[in-house]
């Protein structure tokens, strides 16, 4: 069954001896090519008498918000992070373990320069004394490209060797919360620290922290080159600005799609290739498990910020998984609460009891609708972080789109 051929194993061995244990990194621009297109010129210019806070305008006007799921406006985290004496650090998440999230992903393994240049325009920005990149490790060519692009950097002297500290992460989910990416980054257990004090006054080892997703800081880097009409020139469905969707499921072409803010997944189907042959559109996740499932005749709201909140979810990182007729809800919901039972840090009971509670009384053959309620209403007020306090959405969404199924 698992039978490899004399020559392929032959060839395995040899690369590993020769160094070469991670043959498949994809092309992307190198430094020496981002440099020819007219990258770092902008960061050159604002190390030798930028004003941080023509940068940070620019950013706020172009609509910028948080793309790892927040939506908290870009530029305002900067004035947060300066208010308080130094040194400060930036953090870059590159968590990405959202399930169904692939984006940053998509970036660094094709334009790396492009968010680098956006982290050290952000370094600059809050003067940051060092920048730590908190990388997921199951990424192994990116993690790679980092490393020769982060020498290119030193070499060329754009930064100081040491200056940017990459991390690897260890696979655990609830190291993409910022807190607990903090908590991480420190050699800690990764669990969610309580708010107040925010990490932009008391961050790594207790210093101001700027945090920024990989995306949110590819964006500052072209809207700085490019100005803040690349993302607010594009108009759609009374919202502005663009998103990179992760898209999966039953489509016939997954991957990344870069459409209008205001798009619905209508649209967002669309430009995926549409169903798969066979398949009828049943419901989506709009943005991660977090978020939940809609359903499909629900396909005219603009998948943004702020837009889903009135439906009882979120857009989140823009993870984007379709399913069919031959999907279940109820499956899809169990499975959504099995992964936040997994990932629990555990540090309060109503997230670690409650989501083990709820996994079991979604195995029974007929919910107990008042009990799930209640439970989901206890983890909303009571967990710490935002996995406890979302992960009813999937349960709450089922009981009431897909009463059938339950
Ligand atoms: Fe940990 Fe869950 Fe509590 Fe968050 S809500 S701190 S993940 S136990």
């Amino acid at each position: 069954h698992n039978h490899i051929d004399h020559a392929t194993a032959e060839k395995a061995i040899a690369a590993v001896h020769a160094g070469d244990t991670h043959p498949q990194i994809p092309d992307y621009q190198t430094y020496a090519e981002y440099v020819a297109d007219g990258g770092y010129r902008i960061l050159a210019e604002l190390r030798a008498g930028g004003d941080w806070e023509a940068v940070q305008d620019k950013v706020l006007e172009a609509g910028l918000r948080g793309l790892g799921g927040a939506g908290f406006p870009s530029g305002k985290k900067w004035g947060f992070v300066r208010a308080n004496p130094g040194p400060r650090y930036l953090a870059v998440n590159g968590d990405e373990g959202e399930p169904g999230t692939f984006k940053d992903r998509h970036h660094l393994e094709r334009d790396p320069h492009m968010f680098l240049e956006g982290m050290l325009i952000g370094a600059w920005a809050v003067e940051a004394e060092k920048a730590f990149i908190y990388m997921r490790d199951e990424y192994p060519a990116v993690l790679e490209i980092l490393r020769r692009e982060i020498k290119a950097l030193e070499d060329a002297g754009i930064v100081e060797e040491g200056y940017i500290d990459l991390r690897r992460g260890a696979g655990a989910y609830i190291c993409g919360e910022e807190s607990a990416m903090i908590e991480s980054i420190e050699g800690k257990r990764g669990e969610p620290r309580h708010r107040p004090p925010f990490v932009a006054q008391v961050g790594i080892f207790g210093q101001p922290t700027l945090v920024h997703n990989v995306e949110t800081l590819y964006w500052v880097a072209r809207i700085c080159r490019f100005g803040p009409e690349v993302l607010n020139s594009v108009e759609k469905n009374g919202r502005k600005g663009l998103r990179n969707y992760s898209v999966s499921g039953r489509v016939k072409n997954p991957g990344v799609h870069l459409l209008p803010a205001g798009s619905t997944i209508a649209d967002i189907i669309e430009a995926a290739g549409g169903m798969l042959d066979g398949h009828a559109f049943k419901a989506y996740q709009p943005g991660g498990p977090s978020s939940g499932l809609l359903p499909a005749h629900m396909d005219d709201i603009p998948l943004d910020f702020d837009t889903l909140q009135p439906h009882g979810t979120f857009i989140g990182s823009a993870a984007v998984v379709v399913l069919s007729d031959q999907d279940s809800a109820r499956e899809a919901a169990l499975n959504m609460l099995r992964f936040f039972e997994d990932e629990s840090c555990g540090q309060c009971t109503p997230c670690r009891a409650g989501c083990e509670k709820a996994v079991k009384l979604m195995q029974a053959d007929k919910w107990d609708q008042g009990l799930l309620e209640e439970l989901s209403q206890t983890m909303v007020d009571a967990s710490i972080c935002g996995l406890g306090q979302a992960a009813p959405n999937p349960i709450r969404l089922t009981m009431k789109h897909f009463p059938e199924e339950i």
